[in-house]
């Protein structure tokens, strides 16, 4: 019987809830009142993992012969089945990984998508299930093309990208604190948190799949300090438990913005400038409309006053009419 690969996620949902109920358990007892899991929540997040895993079966298909066409035109070396090709396609795939999530936070168009999985301000496992039926059309898909020239076959990327995803759920929790030696090289569930936070020391770092190393290595990582417990959530929160709202908010943010900016290169930039422009952008909005407010009111005002003085001056002038001869 042959395994399919696109299904593996499906496949480890018994093991990905049995570790929800442990841990709501678990957190119910050792840390009691804290809001670390609500019913609407984790629905949520399950509907968007639905939702995600629907879409993706999908999107395989359309992807799936990207891939083949770049393995069997462009590919520069074929790997004999073996440990050595498992082991470089995992670390190959890793270091995509850590692109593409460096990239969706510091690009709009990928941020549209990627900023599903980060609106929640809740952290527990079922945060793991918040994914986006979006990444499809944002692109993930293309970061993996360079695995298909490394001569991996379609099937291979699919399942890596996969497993990937799957190691990445088991970091999504409160329950587990610093893991020793294993968090110098491995992604864990300190690290993450870190990732998941929006405090100022904490936001945009560790942007790990499995292997912390690049984060290490190209400067993003920084460690969970408990003076500074995370805050988890957006800069900008959603406050919805709708998964409809969630995946569509930033996209339609992003597309409100294209349309209203002026001129060709802000355009460009509200699509794939960092996110943090589209923020300010807002302000400056909010800003010049508040100017705008102001001076109306003002004008208002003046106008009122003098229609009033006019009135006055009337008033005063019928008033005074009669008194002449
Ligand atoms: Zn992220
Ligand atoms: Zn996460």
């Amino acid at each position: 019987m042959q395994f399919d690969a696109e299904l593996l996620l499906l496949a480890m949902a018994p093991v990905f809830l049995a570790c929800i109920g442990w841990e709501a358990w678990h957190l119910r007892r050792t840390r009691p009142g804290e809001p670390i899991y609500s019913w609407r929540d984790t629905f949520c997040n399950a509907a968007l993992a639905l939702m995600q895993q629907a879409a993706d079966k999908l999107a395989w298909l359309a992807i799936i012969p990207v891939y083949t066409f770049f393995y069997q035109h462009y590919r520069i070396h074929t790997w004999p089945a073996s440990w050595v090709s498992f082991v470089v396609l995992f670390i190959a795939q890793d270091l995509l990984y850590y692109v593409f999530h460096r990239c969706s936070h510091r690009v709009r168009w990928l941020w549209a998508a990627h900023v599903v999985h980060h609106s929640s301000e809740r952290m527990n496992f079922s945060t793991a299930f918040r994914q986006s039926v979006m990444y499809p059309i944002a692109g993930m898909w293309l970061f993996w093309i360079p695995l298909a020239v490394l001569g991996f076959a379609p099937k291979q990327i699919v399942a890596i990208v996969l497993i990937n995803l799957g190691f990445q759920f088991f970091v999504h929790t409160q329950a587990i604190g610093k893991l020793g030696w294993i968090e110098y090289v491995f992604n864990t569930p300190s690290i993450h948190r870190v990732h998941h936070a929006r405090n100022d020391r904490y936001i945009d770092r560790n942007y790990a799949g499995v292997l912390v190393i690049w984060d290490r290595l190209f400067g993003s990582y920084v460690d969970e300090d408990p003076r500074d417990a995370p805050v988890y959530g957006i800069v900008e929160p959603l406050h919805t438990y709708n998964p409809l709202k969630a995946t569509f908010h930033e996209w339609a943010s992003m597309g409100a913005d294209f349309a209203s900016v002026r001129g060709w290169r802000d355009k460009w930039r509200a699509l794939f400038a960092p996110p943090a422009w589209a923020a300010d952008y807002h302000a400056r909005r909010a800003a010049s409309s508040a100017v705008a407010d102001a001076r109306s009111r003002e004008q208002s005002i003046r106008e009122q006053a003098t229609g009033q003085s006019t009135v006055n001056a009337n008033h005063t002038a019928a008033f005074q009419t009669p008194r002449r001869p």
